[in-house]
C-alpha cells in the first residue's frame, strides 16, 4: 500500500512506527493509500529543524523572501493540472473545482509576494525633544496550521503563504483524509528556494493536533475545521499562551427578495448549494425566499435546475459534482436528511440511495431539497455539509434578516435583489461576517481578509490579507532619544511625558 509520509527537513527515518489511517478514492470507495498518524516525536523532529532554520529566514530581507514565493507560484502553476487531479482523486471534487481550490490559494501567495510593502512599519519624527518613535512588525518564530479536508490546497496556502513571507517557519498538519497535495506544495516550496525546515508537513489526527497545541516552541496556531474542534483548539492553544485563530463550521443563508432576478438567483443558488457536493464552508445550504409568491416561483425553478444536475466521477468534465469524501460522511448526511423528515420538513427531492452506474462503491449521493423548513428544527440549526438545500419561507425582509442573524453560525450570507436600499440595509444589519450582494459565495479576495462571526470563528484575527500579516507578526515599538547634550532638567522619578 502506498504511504503518504510526513515531509520533514530531516526525513522520517528512525521514527517509531505509527498507526496508519486510510486515504480513500471516493470515486471507487477503495483505499488508495495510507497516512501515518504521528504524535509528539514527529512534531519534535519538525520543531528542531524549524528552530534551526527560522532565525536565518527572518534575517533574509523581505524582498528575497518574496522572490521565493514568486518562484513557488510559478512552480505550482507549472503543475496545476497534475495537482488538481491529485486533489480531486482524494477529495472527490471535480477537477475544474480542484483547480479553483489551488488558484484561490495562489491568489494568497501573490498577495504574500507583496510582503515588503505589507511589513513596512510606522514612524513618528520628533515625538518629544530629540525623540522619535517607530514600530516594526517582526515574525513570531514557529507557526502551525491545522487544516480541513475540504480545501487541501487553498487553506494551507492561506496560512503558510503569509506566515512564511513574514519570516516564520511553518509546520502544517493537513487533514488525514487528503494529505497528498499539502506534501507536494511543501516540496515545491523547498524547490523554490525556501531553506529546509521553513515549511514542513506532519501527518496525524487528534494526537498530533494536541501535541501542537501543547508545544511551547509553537507561537501561533491557525485552525480551520468544524466548530467543536475549533473551540477545543482555541481553548487549549490560548491556555498554553499561543495566539490562535480557529475557523469553524457554517450554515450560510441566501435571501431571495421578490424583486430578484430569479433565473440568475437559481443558477447561483444551485451552484453554491451543490457545487463540491456541498462540502464548502461558504456553500449556501439555506435559501430564504421573501413572500409566498417568491417561494413558489423559486421552488419551481429550483426543481428543474436540480433535476438537471449531473453527478459523476470527479474526472468527468461534464459532472457538476462528484462523490463526498468518505462513506462515513455520506452516512452522516443521510442521517440529517432523515432528521429533517422526522422533524416535519417537506422532503421534495431525496438524494439518498443514489448510486452511480459502474461506480457503485463510490461515495456518491444525489441532491436533496427540503421545503417548509422551520428555524426550530435541528436539521436547520446544525451544519450538514452535503448536497442538501433547505428552504425556509419568510414573510418579510425583517423576518428573513433575523434568520441568519440569530443562527449559531455566522460565516457567510447572501442577498439576491435589484433594490440597492434593501441590499445596503441588509449588509449593514445582518449579524454575519461575510456578506454577498447578488454574489452567492462571498469569499473575500486575497488582499482582503476571510473570517466569519459567532461559532464560525474563535479568536479575532482573520485569515490572509492585512489581517493575516497581523496574525503572523508581532509589533515592536522603539522610542529613541538622541539628546543634543543640553541637560533637560527633567525629574527621572516621574513618569516621562511628552508635554
Ligand atoms: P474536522 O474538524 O473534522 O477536521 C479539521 C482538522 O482537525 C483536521 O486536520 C483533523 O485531523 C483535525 N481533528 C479532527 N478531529 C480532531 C480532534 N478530535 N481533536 C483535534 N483535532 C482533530 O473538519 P473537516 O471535516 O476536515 O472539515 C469540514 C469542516 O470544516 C466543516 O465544519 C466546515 O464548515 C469547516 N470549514 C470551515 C471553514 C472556515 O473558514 N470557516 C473553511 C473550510 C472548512
Amino acid at each position: 500500500m502506498r504511504l503518504i509520509d510526513h515531509w520533514l527537513a530531516d526525513g522520517s527515518e528512525g521514527l517509531p512506527p505509527a498507526p496508519l489511517s486510510p486515504v480513500f478514492d471516493p470515486n471507487s470507495g477503495e483505499v488508495q493509500a495510507e497516512v501515518p498518524l504521528g504524535g509528539a516525536d514527529v512534531l519534535q523532529r519538525a520543531i528542531d529543524s524549524a528552530d534551526a532554520a527560522q532565525p536565518g529566514w527572518a534575517a533574509t530581507n523581505p524582498q528575497r523572501r518574496a522572490r521565493v514565493l514568486f518562484r513557488f507560484k510559478e512552480l505550482v502553476e507549472a503543475e496545476i493540472d497534475s495537482l488538481a487531479r491529485m486533489l480531486s482523486a482524494e477529495h472527490g471534487k471535480v477537477v475544474a473545482d480542484a483547480r479553483g481550490d489551488i488558484q484561490r490559494g495562489l491568489d494568497v501567495i501573490e498577495y504574500a509576494c507583496g510582503i515588503p510593502h505589507a511589513l513596512k512599519g510606522e514612524y513618528t519624527q520628533g515625538a518629544g525633544p530629540g525623540i522619535d518613535v517607530y514600530s516594526m512588525r517582526v515574525p513570531l518564530g514557529i507557526g502551525a496550521g491545522i487544516t480541513p479536508f475540504n480545501f487541501p490546497a487553498m487553506i494551507p496556502m492561506w496560512m503558510f503563504g503569509v506566515a512564511i513571507a513574514c519570516g516564520n517557519a511553518f509546520i502544517l498538519k493537513p487533514s488525514e483524509k487528503d494529505p497528498s497535495v499539502p506534501v507536494r506544495l511543501a516540496q515545491l516550496m523547498e524547490e523554490a528556494g525556501a531553506p529546509k525546515g521553513i515549511l514542513q508537513v506532519v501527518q496525524g489526527g487528534a494526537e498530533m493536533v494536541n501535541a501542537i497545541l501543547d508545544h511551547p516552541a509553537i507561537a501561533a496556531v491557525s485552525f480551520v475545521g468544524s466548530s467543536a474542534i475549533a473551540q477545543h483548539v482555541y481553548s487549549r492553544g490560548t491556555a498554553a499562551g499561543k495566539r490562535v485563530q480557529a475557523m469553524g463550521g457554517a450554515k450560510n443563508h441566501g435571501i431571495v427578495m421578490p424583486d430578484a432576478d430569479l433565473d440568475q438567483a437559481v443558477a447561483d443558488l444551485v451552484g453554491a448549494a451543490f457545487g463540491s457536493a456541498g462540502e464548502r464552508c461558504m456553500a449556501l445550504p439555506v435559501v430564504v425566499p421573501v413572500g409566498e409568491a417568491t417561494a413558489d416561483a423559486l421552488r419551481a425553478r429550483l426543481l428543474s435546475a436540480i433535476a438537471a444536475l449531473r453527478i459523476g466521477v470527479s474526472t468527468d468534465p461534464d459532472a457538476d459534482y462528484g462523490p463526498v469524501v468518505t462513506a462515513e460522511h455520506r452516512a452522516r448526511i443521510e442521517r440529517y436528511i432523515q432528521m429533517g423528515v422526522d422533524e416535519g420538513a417537506e422532503l421534495v427531492v431525496d438524494g439518498r440511495g443514489f448510486r452511480l452506474q459502474g461506480h457503485e462503491g463510490g461515495f456518491f449521493i444525489g441532491p436533496s431539497f427540503f421545503d417548509r423548513v422551520k428555524p426550530h428544527m435541528r436539521s436547520y440549526q446544525e451544519e450538514i455539509f452535503g448536497p442538501v438545500l433547505q428552504m425556509v419561507r419568510a414573510e418579510s425582509f425583517e423576518e428573513a434578516l433575523k434568520l441568519p442573524s440569530r443562527h449559531q453560525y455566522g460565516n457567510g450570507v447572501a442577498i439576491f435583489t435589484r433594490n440597492g436600499h434593501a441590499a445596503r440595509e441588509f449588509a449593514a444589519r445582518v449579524n454575519v461576517g461575510m456578506v454577498g450582494i447578488n454574489v452567492p459565495i462571498p469569499v473575500p479576495v486575497a488582499y482582503h481578509s476571510f473570517g466569519g462571526w459567532k461559532r464560525s470563528a474563535f479568536g479575532d484575527i482573520n485569515q490572509h490579507g492585512p489581517e493575516g500579516v497581523r496574525f503572523w507578526t508581532k509589533v515592536k515599538t522603539v522610542t529613541q532619544r538622541w539628546p543634543d547634550g543640553t541637560p533637560d532638567g527633567g525629574n527621572a522619578f516621574v513618569i516621562p511625558t511628552m508635554g
